[in-house]
């Protein structure tokens, strides 16, 4: 068994422990790998071992190694977990099953249009930038409430989730526990939250998917 099937079956004990003790029902908790920077060769095994929902970060390198590999798995559910910039929204709703960072109104009106043109149901979440750090894409937290409102009734997105990462030097609990705050005042149901680093907190604040990369494989 390859090392990324070992780590993968790793991370995937490793959640359903976390369910366990957060008391949550088994499967709660939907696995993002996440393959940026590693070629198709290297992801192959890793959707042969059973895993289907994968993340990238940039549309263009996605581009490059997953049109292929949907060929061969059609039931693979990818999501773009990186900033998009507006000029790659069509190339974006083509190939994504879910986008996790919608963060301005330029995005949601260029995803709305796309989506009409291409009559495809996509799922959206909005990133929210919990820490409110200025390099950091997302929506500010006092303004995410609003904006879920405007995507769905100005732009009739459907918007399913909140995504956030938390800054790196700092406890992410605080941040899971205000993304959740605001999903539910928001009044959507899912919370895209934890990564490597952090993803079995993140089960016990209510993520309802975790993006794991490099616990699975390997450093980049
Ligand atoms: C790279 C990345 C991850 C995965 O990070 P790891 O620490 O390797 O698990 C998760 N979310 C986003 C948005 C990323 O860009």
């Amino acid at each position: 068994m390859g090392d990324a099937v070992k780590q993968l079956n790793e991370v995937r004990s490793t959640i359903a422990a976390a369910e366990r003790e957060a008391r949550r029902p088994a499967g709660s908790v939907t696995l993002v790998a996440v393959s940026k920077t590693f070629d198709a060769d290297a992801i192959r095994p890793v959707i042969e071992a059973g895993q289907r929902v994968f993340g990238e970060n940039r549309v263009q390198e996605a581009q490059g190694k997953w049109p292929s590999l949907k060929t061969d798995f059609p039931d693979i559910e990818l999501h773009l977990i990186g900033p998009l910039q507006s000029n790659k929204a069509k190339e974006a709703v083509a190939l994504f099953d879910v986008i996790e960072t919608v963060d301005r109104e330029k995005i949601a009106a260029e995803l709305a249009k796309e989506i009409a043109k291409q009559g495809k149901g996509l799922r959206l979440y909005v990133q929210v930038n919990t820490g409110s750090e200025p390099q950091k894409a997302g929506i500010e937290p006092m303004e995410a409430v609003a904006f879920v409102k405007r995507c769905r009734e100005l732009h009739g997105l459907a918007i399913e989730g909140l995504m956030c990462i938390p800054p790196a030097d700092e406890n992410p609990g605080p941040h899971f526990a205000l993304l959740s705050k605001l999903a539910a005042e928001a009044g959507v149901g899912r919370l895209s939250m934890g990564m490597s680093g952090d993803y079995e907190i993140a089960v016990a604040f209510g993520a309802t998917s975790v993006r794991v990369g490099s616990a699975i494989f390997g450093c980049r």
